[in-house]
């Protein structure tokens, strides 16, 4: 079966779109034409949403890592600490950051649906938000994870963290051994979205 970017290559022709976008876009379209909101509002939001990626959550891995104050303040008032670092995360209710150690780590899900910490990780991945991750990450934790790379001795401890649309989750991982001398921006070069997931240890070098 062909789909619209099939035969042409470039244009997605409104009336081949599905049920839910093309719903998207009738509401746009009413929200325009009443003037609730332009089409530069429109844009600033794109732009917005776009600019949060996983290197805001890397910038405050790293920081935490070199500096033991920032540390202890990331976590005791997370929130607080993004905006010292010039992240917005007011958007997100109640903010938790998990700290990993040598024997536990911790990993984060939404089983009911795709709760995650946007303003810090931007948009989550699709296998977050598959019914697969959802349902396996909370029976078996340790497969997931192997399926990762992550092959965690059975002495140390999982914890898995169900995410919620007042309560979103980052996983400070550890900071990889023989790092000590290295600069902040090349920590934060280690430090991958699937980490601060905790389905993954950071890097332990920096990728080609
Ligand atoms: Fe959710």
């Amino acid at each position: 079966m062909n789909t619209p970017s099939d035969e042409h290559g470039h244009d997605h022709p409104k009336n081949e779109l599905s049920h839910y976008a093309k719903r998207i876009y009738a509401i746009r379209d009413l929200l325009l034409e009443k003037g609730v909101i332009s089409e530069k509002d429109i844009q600033c939001q794109i732009d917005y949403q776009e600019a949060r990626s996983p290197a805001n959550g890397a910038k405050l891995v790293a920081r935490a890592w070199v500096d033991p104050a920032f540390k202890a303040r990331f976590i005791a008032d997370p929130k607080a600490a993004c905006a010292e670092m010039g992240i917005d995360a007011t958007a997100i209710n109640e903010f938790v950051v998990l700290e990993n150690k040598e024997n536990l780590r911790h990993m984060v899900v939404c089983t009911l649906c795709s709760c995650y910490p946007r303003p810090i990780l931007g948009r989550p991945p699709d296998w977050y938000k598959s019914f697969n991750y959802r349902q396996r990450s909370v029976v078996d934790p340790r497969g997931v994870m192997r399926e990762f790379g992550l092959h965690l001795p059975e002495d140390v401890e999982v914890r898995v963290h169900d995410s919620t649309a007042d309560i979103r989750y980052l996983v400070l991982p550890l900071r990889p051994k023989g790092t000590e001398d290295w600069s902040e921006a090349d920590l934060a070069k280690l430090v991958t979205r699937d980490s601060m997931i905790g389905v993954m240890d950071a890097l332990d070098s920096i990728p080609e």
